[in-house]
């Protein structure tokens, strides 16, 4: 058995990355646990993508990403990640699942994982919400050409690719797609087609804007769709708005619908879950983002501060109330 730790942090993401450095200055032993790279979730971002956020939204530190353009690129951000470990000399271990947490505040927590076991007085899960990609349900979503993720448009020239979805990950994928000749048709609901109010997750304009100039040079085709009938290895039989039945020619298929946390764990653990604005997510303290499972905490995307700037800016505020109250000897 590992020596006992102060904090076990699961996932490297910016949360997770966040939280480390603050432990470390703090002076708790800590470890970060990682199923895969270091910002998996960013790296898996397209390639090349423009992040739709500032420096200032998304950087460690004030001043340090200083991206060529107004807004970093995914390589940017992810250089600039990793380099912030590197600095700090954070204690991570990567390509390693946690696959249970057992345990309570008083005589610590024992977190297992594919590799090992570890015992820790706190545990903070920052474990984003990519886990679980939304899925149709339909025929054929289960053949190897369709794709739950987006990365590259590289391998799919002259090829016909369908992308179902109405958020602005679909909507760039089938944008990417067709400026690198894909042959490409987005299903998308009227609903999500005709939405403008940004407040209500419409299309960012900078992807609309390109994205129609790609409908009008007659590149990209725009099926308004009630379901997705039926994927074959040649097809996607797609029913339209108007209930009628329509077969296409197909290579590709991207289901860009959305992810859910994977909240397993933590319920096992007994931490209580409520339906957020957009998904389930954790109860939490929205003071110091402890649950009802005393010395379990939870930060980032999977809760309702989503966006990186608070994934980062939440533990800079709770890692040093975790860390006084250790100091203070409080095992309640
Ligand atoms: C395509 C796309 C574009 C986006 N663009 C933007 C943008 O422009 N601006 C913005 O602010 N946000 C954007 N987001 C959202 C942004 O990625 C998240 O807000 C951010 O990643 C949250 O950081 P996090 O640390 O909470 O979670 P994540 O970055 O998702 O990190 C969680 C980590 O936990 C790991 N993990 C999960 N379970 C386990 C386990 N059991 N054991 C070990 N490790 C585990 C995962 O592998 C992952 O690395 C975008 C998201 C997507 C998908």
């Amino acid at each position: 058995m590992n020596q006992p730790l102060d904090l076990i942090i699961i996932g490297a993401g910016p949360a997770g990355l966040s939280a480390a450095e603050v432990a470390n200055r703090e002076g708790l032993t800590y470890l970060v646990i990682e199923q895969g790279t270091i910002a998996d979730t960013i790296r898996q971002y397209p390639v090349g993508r423009t992040m739709f956020s500032t420096p200032n939204e998304v950087e460690m530190n004030e001043g340090t990403l200083k991206p060529v353009r107004e807004k970093p690129t995914r390589e940017e951000l992810l250089s600039h990640y990793i380099h912030f470990v590197l600095d700090h000399d954070l204690r991570i271990n990567t390509g390693e699942e946690v696959v249970d947490v057992a345990g309570n505040d008083n005589d610590g927590f024992i977190v297992r994982t594919d590799r090992d076991e570890y015992r820790a007085a706190r545990v903070l899960f920052a474990i984003g919400a990519m886990a679980k990609p939304r899925r149709l349900n339909v025929p054929g979503e289960e053949l190897a050409k369709v794709h739950h993720r987006f990365v590259e448009p590289y391998p799919y020239v002259r090829k016909d690719a369908l992308v179902v979805g109405g958020g602005n990950s679909a909507a760039e994928a089938a944008l990417f797609l067709s400026e690198e000749g894909a042959q490409t048709t987005m299903a998308i609901w009227r609903e999500d087609w005709e939405n403008r109010d940004p407040k209500a997750g419409a299309m960012k304009h900078w992807v609309r804007n390109p994205l129609e100039q790609e409908i009008a040079a007659g590149r990209l085709r725009v099926v308004l769709y009630k379901q997705i009938e039926e994927i074959t290895e040649h097809e996607v039989t797609i029913k339209t708005e108007t209930g009628e039945s329509l077969t296409i020619t197909n290579d590709v298929v991207f289901v860009l619908v959305g992810s859910d946390a994977d909240l397993t764990l933590l319920k096992k653990l007994g931490v209580k879950t409520e339906q957020g604005k957009l998904t389930e997510v954790p109860v939490y303290d929205t003071e110091t983002f402890e649950t009802n499972v005393r010395g379990i905490y939870v930060v980032g995307h999977f809760t309702n501060a989503r966006h990186i700037k608070p994934a980062i800016d939440v533990p800079r505020r709770i890692v040093p109330l975790i860390a006084k109250a250790l100091r203070a000897g409080v095992r309640r």
